[in-house]
């Protein structure tokens, strides 16, 4: 029997994430530093408010330049929601999806400035991922955060264990 495409998807991500080095207790910031070094490359998060007159910006964007990956995520929104924005971006990164690259004209000292709804107007007319892609990284971030979950859940049985006979807190 053939697998659905879907099926396939899934199972495609599943294997990615369970490669993942997750790190313990979970939490998106560790996640991005674990990332990072295994990446070898620094991983900046930016948080960012939608720039006026943007009205089809996503929630988050990935820009990768030579040296290091930078993370947009939007602000005005929940924690939970900026978390899945964020891993979101990661899961497109650890797909390898083709990226926005902006080469040696990115500044991310511009940031924050007055020029940032210019950079991220520049970025998403170069860069542009497909249903598929999308899918993936969304699943990649679903499956991510259910991990993140298990390992958090874990830790914290064993906590109330070890309490319970007299070790830890
Ligand atoms: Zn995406």
């Amino acid at each position: 029997m053939v697998p659905r495409p879907a099926s396939r998807l899934r199972k495609r991500c599943t294997a990615m994430v369970r490669r993942l080095c997750l790190p313990d207790p979970f939490s998106v910031s560790a996640l991005c530093d674990s990332i990072a070094a295994q990446r070898g490359r620094k991983l900046y998060l930016h948080p960012l408010d939608k720039p006026d007159g943007v009205v089809d910006m996503p929630c988050g964007m990935w820009v990768a330049t030579d040296v290091a990956d930078h993370v947009f995520f939007e602000q005005q929104t929940s924690t939970f929601h900026q978390e899945h924005i964020i891993l979101h971006e990661l899961g497109h990164m650890i797909c390898g999806h083709t990226i926005a690259s902006l080469g040696d004209g990115f500044d991310p000292a511009a940031v924050g400035s007055d020029d940032t709804g210019e950079i991220v107007r520049q970025a998403l007319t170069r860069a542009s991922y497909n249903t598929v892609q999308e899918r993936e990284a969304e699943l990649v971030a679903t499956l991510i955060r259910e991990r993140g979950r298990q390992i958090n859940g874990l830790s914290e049985s064993e906590r109330r264990l070890g309490k319970a006979l007299g070790f830890g807190e």
